[in-house]
């Protein structure tokens, strides 16, 4: 099993670039925001207790994501290729993750960085939309769907996130810097870092990812 993390601030663009570039290549996309938002919607005890955590901005407790992990682990094909988005997001559950991949004969392979700067990251997370029913990401004006306000893929009416809201996504941003950005060192010392600029189209950016996970 190979893994690879995908790292960058919220708004940096990982989400869509995993996603496009599993599907190109048939990788799984492994989104733990998108799992625990899907507990939440669900209600299971994970969902119930990420909830306060995920609606403020901060981070849901790291025995939550690490059950999460072991579990995805466990379930998965050894030959598969998973891209981790998301996780890990601070240094106990960089250090968690090299335990379980272990555990699962798996490897972490590669760390790859988008960068983006802080204020194109503040313009693409306002302008974030997202389909409550299938999880398609739009931006209503670098991705806009097709129809305003409605899912191309499933013709749900689109949301903006709860933790997209302006003073949410100072606050998680702030989470980023003091405790995320370091889990970038932890993967430079490993020699697994690779940086991809992050600042162009969606496609460029996929182009870029995948060009570096081949
Ligand atoms: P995301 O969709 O990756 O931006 O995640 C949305 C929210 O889910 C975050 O703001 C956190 O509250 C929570 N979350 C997702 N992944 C993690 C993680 N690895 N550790 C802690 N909280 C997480």
């Amino acid at each position: 099993m190979r893994i690879i993390v995908f790292l960058g601030a919220p708004g940096a663009g990982k989400g869509t670039a995993a996603a496009a570039v599993a599907k190109k290549t048939g990788a799984r996309h492994v989104s733990t925001g998108a799992m625990l938002r899907d507990a939440l919607a669900r209600e299971t005890p994970a969902g119930l207790e990420a909830k306060s955590y995920m609606e403020s901005g901060g981070l849901v407790p790291d025995e939550v994501l690490c059950k999460m992990i072991a579990e995805l682990l466990a379930e998965t094909p050894k030959d598969a290729t998973l891209f981790f988005d998301g996780f890990p997001r601070n240094e106990a559950q960089a250090a968690a993750l090299d335990k379980l991949a272990a555990e699962a004969g798996a490897t972490v392979d590669l760390a790859l960085c988008i960068d983006v700067a802080k204020d194109a990251l503040l313009a693409r997370l306002g302008g974030r939309r997202v389909c409550p029913k299938c999880g398609a990401g739009y931006h209503v004006v670098s991705l806009p769907p097709k129809k305003e306000g409605v899912c191309d893929a499933c013709g749900a009416e689109l949301i903006t996130r709860l933790d997209d809201q302006p003073a949410t996504i100072a606050h998680r941003l702030e989470v980023y810097e003091q405790v995320t950005a370091p889990v970038v060192g932890w993967y430079e010392r490993a020699g697994k870092l690779r940086r991809v600029d992050g600042s162009g189209s969606a496609d460029e950016v996929a182009a870029l990812v995948e060009a570096a996970v081949r």
